[in-house]
């Protein structure tokens, strides 16, 4: 059996580094259309409102993001 990608490959956003997966075409995030599946680093934002690492990484909307992406 060959050897492939893990079954949960996800992808990161390069203009707003929210985490989707593989086969989502536009970023729920940002509407952008620009990914990178070499991205590391992970961040769960529950509360954009009162989150601080949201203010740092300046994001608006809950979810999963990227530390870094290339
Ligand atoms: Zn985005």
């Amino acid at each position: 059996m060959p050897k492939k990608a893990p079954a949960i490959l996800q992808k990161a956003c390069r203009s707003c580094k929210y985490i989707i997966e593989e086969d989502t075409a536009v970023c729920p995030s940002c509407g952008g259309t620009d990914f990178s599946t070499d991205w590391s680093g992970l961040v769960v934002i529950l509360d954009p409102d009162t989150s601080e690492i949201a203010k740092i990484l300046g994001v608006k909307r809950a979810g999963r993001y990227a530390i870094r992406v290339r």
